[in-house]
């Protein structure tokens, strides 16, 4: 079977142990390519690379590094069309957003090109004479970052872009789901001119590849995104080796619509956060907890613009709503649709459509009159669906918004100061929105959650710095 995309390992385009045949959602007859699957051996040699590569990346200084990622966010931008349509085609995402998310990752680069010229430090007077102290950041070394198919290209741009910034080398695995989009950010940061083995790719499964960078004695930091129980396994590994480590999993994220809310604000925003990306974000407004007085007209204009959004082939310039990403999640989408009406909601759509091609199309589905106490209020789902819990007051909502294992993003939709000043100070979230979709973020500020969504330092912005460099503390004695 021919092998035509490549892991890139020491500078070098290699062949894995396997290959993985990349399926389009939207067309199963389309096969998008045929791509490497490497084994425990490719990490081990990706990691020796790095290890070596690493030392000389870091003392070449940060002019280096920032020029790179600069040349790398600059090409990002000029393939912006040709990378978004290799997304939309593998993952299903719809064109306009797929594009949208590649030039997101260019100015992700871009940041974290400037970042590297502001590496913080201290110097802080000693409590002894004579003595100078100096608080400084170094790399890490080695860091190996594990990516879920959901966003295909920014999630690796921001875990990358960090760890280069700062003087590291990587290994990456991105999801098995969605390689084709990260093997072109790889081509990309090898033609910009990135030194052998200070990135590399290294694709297949989760369960070889993922646990080997888990376990590699190279690899001295973990990033992970993707869902709790592989990071729980992933955390329980990192421990044994004493590793660094840092999460971003899951959400059941409640967006409250507040009586006193602007009713089309409120509904675009749960519109846009419940289904868009056809509710495969981290960030998706899973459970929209509305105020008596407005949950019945909420409810009607809500179900009516959903039942109007056109689903559809991704590439498809009417298609508002492209498919799932893959069977097995088609089939957990559709089992909650019937769970949700066991235990009593009234289900407004849900169900598998047929397109002109063969794929996994879904209607958005809105579970009405759910309690937060039913496993679809409660599970993450991943898919274009939505519980709607009805509440009496701003006091309701708050417990109810807050009675959840997660704690990534909550929003509120509300005309009161009050409630809104109220609700961004108690939300046990790690980011809270008014008037805005709980999803969608800007890039320079931090990412990430509470209790069972997020473990370790922060994304994105200058706190990545948290996570990819580490603290070293210089006494010195004048005389
Ligand atoms: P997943 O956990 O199945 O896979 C994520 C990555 O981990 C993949 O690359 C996979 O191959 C790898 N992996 C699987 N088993 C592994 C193992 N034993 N050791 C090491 N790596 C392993 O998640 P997914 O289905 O790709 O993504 C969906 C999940 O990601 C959802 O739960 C979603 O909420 C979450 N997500 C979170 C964020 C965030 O920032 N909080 C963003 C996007 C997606």
């Amino acid at each position: 079977m021919t092998q035509s995309h490549l892991n890139l390992i020491a500078g070098e385009w290699c062949r894995g142990a396997d290959v993985t045949r990349n399926l389009n959602p939207s067309d199963l007859t389309d096969v998008v390519g045929l791509y490497a699957a490497g084994e425990a051996a490719d990490v081990a040699r990706a990691a020796a690379a790095a290890a070596e590569a690493q030392r000389a990346w870091f003392e070449g200084g940060s002019q280096p590094r920032a020029d790179l990622l600069d040349r790398i966010a600059t090409m990002i931008e000029a393939r912006a069309t040709e990378i978004g349509t290799m997304l939309a085609r593998e993952e299903g995402k719809i064109l306009p957003e797929a594009i949208a998310e590649t030039k997101r990752a260019a100015q992700i680069f871009r940041f974290f090109a400037g970042e590297a010229l502001r590496i913080p430090g201290q110097a802080v007077a000693s409590v002894r004479p004579s003595v100078d102290v100096e608080v400084m950041r170094e790399p890490v070394g080695v860091v190996g970052l594990i990516t879920p198919w959901n966003f295909p290209i920014a999630i690796p741009a921001w875990k990358i872009a960090p760890a280069l910034a700062y003087g590291n080398a990587v290994v990456l695995k991105p999801a098995d789901l969605t390689p084709g989009t990260a093997h072109l950010l790889a081509q990309i940061i090898h033609e910009a001119g990135c030194p052998a083995g200070v990135f590399n790719l290294v694709m297949g499964a989760g369960s070889t590849v993922g646990q080997a960078i888990v376990d590699d004695p190279l690899i001295g930091a973990v990033s992970f995104t993707g869902s709790v129980p592989t990071g729980r396994r992933i955390a329980r590994s990192a421990a044994e080796h004493m590793k660094k480590v840092q999460l971003e999993m899951g959400g059941k994220n409640p967006m409250v619509v507040l009586d006193d809310a602007d009713l089309p604000t409120a509904v675009a925003a749960c519109l846009n956060g419940a289904f868009f990306s056809t509710g495969q974000r981290c960030t998706a407004s899973s459970r929209l907890i509305v105020q008596a007085g407005i949950h019945d007209a909420f409810v009607a204009e809500l179900a009516r613009q959903a039942g109007a959004l056109r689903v559809g082939a991704a590439l498809d310039s009417e298609t508002q709503i492209g498919p799932v990403a893959s069977a097995a999640q088609l089939d957990g989408n559709l089992s909650y649709v019937a769970l949700a009406a066991e235990e009593g909601c009234d289900v407004q759509g849900g169900e598998r459509l047929n397109g002109p091609t063969e794929g996994y199309f879904q209607r958005p589905a809105l579970f009405v009159g759910a309690t937060n106490t039913m496993r679809v209020a409660r599970e993450e789902i991943f898919g274009p669906c939505a519980a709607v819990i009805k509440v009496a007051d701003f006091d309701e909502a708050l417990a109810v918004a807050n009675d959840t294992e997660f704690g990534l993003s909550a929003g509120i939709c509300t005309a009161s100061l009050k409630h809104a000043r109220e609700f961004k100070r108690r939300a046990q979230a790690g980011m809270v929105m008014v008037n805005l979709p709980t999803a969608g973020v800007d890039y320079h500020v931090p990412f990430g959650g509470r209790k069972g969504s997020s473990y370790g330092p922060r994304e994105q912005g200058s706190y990545a710095a948290e996570f990819y460099t580490t603290v070293k503390t210089a006494y010195s004695f004048a005389g």
